[in-house]
């Protein structure tokens, strides 16, 4: 290990200890070590896009709400596919760590624009759990209205449709049971306005409570960002704030620091110590 690596995650350990709270912070990055690429960014699969035909798309074109109007096949076929990676993998075993590690703080928050469920899986307390853009494990509908009167539905293998390896075009569209509209993932994607955020309101409810708690009770909070990438749509911190308005995040009282776990994508600021390295190791040393 380089020397200057080690003095990082020396720095971090002194961070962790001296904080009574910790906000963790993920991105597709956090789910990389369970198999799970992060499809954008220097590590992502999709670098330099996927060839369809005479068409090349980048990840953020077939993630967004363009492409779930103007080629509904295409994005579904390419969710139906990261719908089976994330139930035929598992969560590795840096969550279980990071869950045993906060649980010895004095309290804990989970923020995460992971939609893979994993740390309701591994066992998180939901209390303490924000999934900023939704989950794989329910759907919306296409139409606002509807999602407005009828909620959501659980996702299950039979509505998840059958692709084509090779094109990730759907075999087939689910349809709402209500309006007879497609449905699609509760998501939320590039250019995404017509999210359904409505189920993840109480989540957010309680981060912004455990916030003025924490201030109230003048404890200390540590922020720890793991795996996430820098573009509009991330969780990524700097400075102390939230990089990205889109998510309207208040300040952060009382921060002691933040340490971030992330194998490539330095960015240097001052509150920031950098600590290169991926999620399941970098998790072993931080707590070790
Ligand atoms: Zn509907």
């Amino acid at each position: 290990m380089p020397k200057s690596l080690r003095k990082d995650i020396t720095t971090a350990k002194e961070l962790l200890d001296n904080a009574d709270t910790i906000l963790v912070i993920t991105g597709a990055g956090m789910s990389v070590d369970s198999g799970i690429p992060t499809y954008r960014g220097r590590s992502g699969l999709w670098e330099k896009g996927i060839q369809i035909g005479d068409k090349s798309y980048g990840y953020d074109d077939i993630s967004s709400l363009d492409m779930w109007k103007s080629n509904p096949k295409l994005a579904w076929g390419f969710k139906s596919h990261f719908y089976n990676l994330s139930n035929e993998r598992t969560p590795h075993e840096g969550y279980y760590n990071l869950l045993e590690n906060v649980n010895k703080k004095e309290d804990y928050f989970i923020c995460t624009s992971n939609v893979d469920g994993y740390f309701r899986k591994v066992g998180f307390d939901t209390s303490r759990l924000y999934e900023v853009h939704g989950t794989i494990d329910y759907l919306q509908c296409m139409d606002i209205n509807c999602n407005k009167v009828n909620g959501i539905v659980a996702t299950t293998p039979d509505i998840v449709p059958d692709y084509d390896d090779e094109t990730f075009i759907s075999k087939t569209l689910p349809s709402c049971k209500y309006c007879k509209k497609m449905l699609r993932p509760n998501i939320s994607v590039f250019g995404d306005f017509e999210f359904y955020g409505k189920p993840y309101e109480h989540q957010r409810r309680r981060l912004d409570e455990w916030l003025t708690n924490i201030k109230k009770n003048n404890q200390t909070l540590v922020i720890l960002e793991i795996g996430c990438g820098i573009n509009p749509h991330s969780l990524r911190m700097s400075d102390g704030k939230m990089m990205s308005g889109e998510w309207k995040m208040p300040v952060f009282d009382n921060n002691i620091g933040t340490i971030r776990l992330n194998p490539t994508d330095e960015q240097s600021d001052e509150k920031t110590i950098h600590v290169s390295m991926g999620a399941k190791n970098g998790i072993r040393s931080l707590f070790s």
